[in-house]
């Protein structure tokens, strides 16, 4: 067994650009994989179309104790550099809405298969079914443990593990317990990019129907689609918004984000003038979803909903442009990693070099993706930063 390799444990987006990069400065780089086979995520991403960048990634799309640590990164491999990366291994991508881009084909499996070709090219090693459970400074390098007591060698190591999101793709967090093993600090992690989960009275009633809306959580707020569900609230704009969350205790809903309360509240005036006869059940019919409408009308008191316009009060009149303005739902949680996109928290970074992703701790050791405690918005974020932090990881280790 030679020691003078490097392997690269987890072969993800980050795991497969690492040893890509790896290779490609000269080295002699075996993946080790959990799974049957690489970059099963990767074929999940972006609805199967994988997103696979967004030319507005900066710092303020990412979270974690430490994004000044990414700073290194994006000046030294960042967009423009990841498109190039990948127009040179043949993948042509296009840009859409709000900087996402997407491979031209609209085929995530492009983006693997592209991957894949690049790396039997630099005849790179894949050794799949080989799950690591630990790896062990040795005198002339590291040995790596699988679960199944198979073992290898390796000079230098870069782990790619992911963190525990959708752990059916094989990321369960198995990176986190040999980041520890070496020495390393892992943050308090949580699932984000997910659904929320709310107090179920309101949106059980609601299961099925979408709206769009201004969704917000403690200041920061996402437009887009809502959708009710028996547990909660997810679509995008949700989904978006649990990149923010932290401890809040409540998600608020604006349904008619274009205008004021203010105008809303004349406009709601208007229509119970103009409209005195027509009942409650009709009440908001084109301006919110009707079956909204109702439950909101019914939450706030205003029923039964056979009741006349003529009969609202002002104060009940304000009460509704209230709620259709700042309509609040009590957190009770996320759903769970299976139906996370991402990990918040995971490795810290101050224990890592930037310019290298190296351990400040082990050297030897290098550390790409989103293993460490760095995490996107929606929209392209995630991957960028597992392109990048592995293709900075690669080339660093071969280097050395
Ligand atoms: C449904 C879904 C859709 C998404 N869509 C997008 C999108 O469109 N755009 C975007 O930017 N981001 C998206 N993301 C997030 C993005 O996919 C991840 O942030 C990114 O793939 C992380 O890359 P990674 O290589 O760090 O980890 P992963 O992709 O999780 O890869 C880690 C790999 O390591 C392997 N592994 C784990 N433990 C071990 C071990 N002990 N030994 C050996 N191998 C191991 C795993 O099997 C896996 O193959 C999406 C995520 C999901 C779940």
């Amino acid at each position: 067994m030679q020691t003078n390799n490097i392997a690269v444990i987890g072969g993800g987006a980050a795991g497969l650009t690492a040893a890509i990069s790896a290779a490609m400065h000269g080295a002699d780089v075996t993946v080790y994989e959990g799974g049957e086979r690489c970059g099963k995520k990767i074929l999940m991403t972006g609805n199967g179309r994988c997103n696979l960048t967004n030319t507005n990634a900066a710092p303020e799309h990412y979270h974690g104790g430490n994004v000044s640590f990414m700073n290194d990164t994006i000046s030294a491999f960042w967009v423009d550099e990841t498109l190039e990366f990948f127009a040179d291994m043949g993948l042509i991508t296009k840009e859409e809405e709000d900087g996402r881009v997407y491979p031209y084909v609209n085929q995530a499996a492009a983006v693997l298969d592209i991957l894949r070709l690049r790396l039997d090219a630099l005849g790179v090693k894949t050794v799949t079914a080989f799950e690591v459970q630990s790896v062990r400074k040795s005198k002339d390098g590291f040995i790596i443990t699988a679960y199944d007591k198979k073992q290898a060698k390796a000079g230098k190591v870069i782990i790619a593990t992911g963190g525990k999101a959708a752990p059916q793709t094989g990321s369960k967090g198995g990176g986190y317990d040999i980041l520890k093993s070496l020495g390393h600090t892992i943050t308090k992690t949580r699932p984000s990019l997910v659904q929320i989960k709310t107090e179920p009275d309101i949106v059980r009633k609601l299961k099925g129907i979408k709206a769009d809306a201004k969704v917000s959580i403690d200041g920061h707020s996402e437009k887009g689609e809502v959708l009710f569900t028996d547990y909660g609230l997810s679509g995008i704009a949700v989904f978006s918004i649990t990149a923010y969350l932290t401890n809040q205790k409540t998600i608020s809903l604006d349904l008619m984000s274009g205008i004021s309360e203010d105008t809303l509240y004349e406009m709601l005036c208007m229509r119970a003038a103009q409209n005195p006869n027509i009942t409650f059940e009709n009440f908001l019919v084109g301006m919110v979803n009707k079956r909204i409408g109702q439950v909101i009308l019914k939450q706030i008191g205003i029923e039964p909903l056979s009741r006349r316009a003529a009969t609202l009060t002002d104060s009940d009149i304000k009460k509704l442009a209230r709620i259709i303005k700042n309509w609040q739902f009590k957190i009770e949680g996320t759903m769970s990693w299976n139906n996370a996109q991402v990990t918040k928290g995971g490795a810290l970074t101050t224990e890592f070099n930037p310019k290298t992703m190296e351990s400040r701790l082990e050297s030897g050791v290098y550390a790409a993706g989103e293993v460490l405690d760095i995490d996107g918005d929606c929209g392209g974020y995630n991957l960028q930063w597992a392109w990048s932090s592995g293709y900075i990881a690669g080339k660093s280790a071969a280097g050395k």
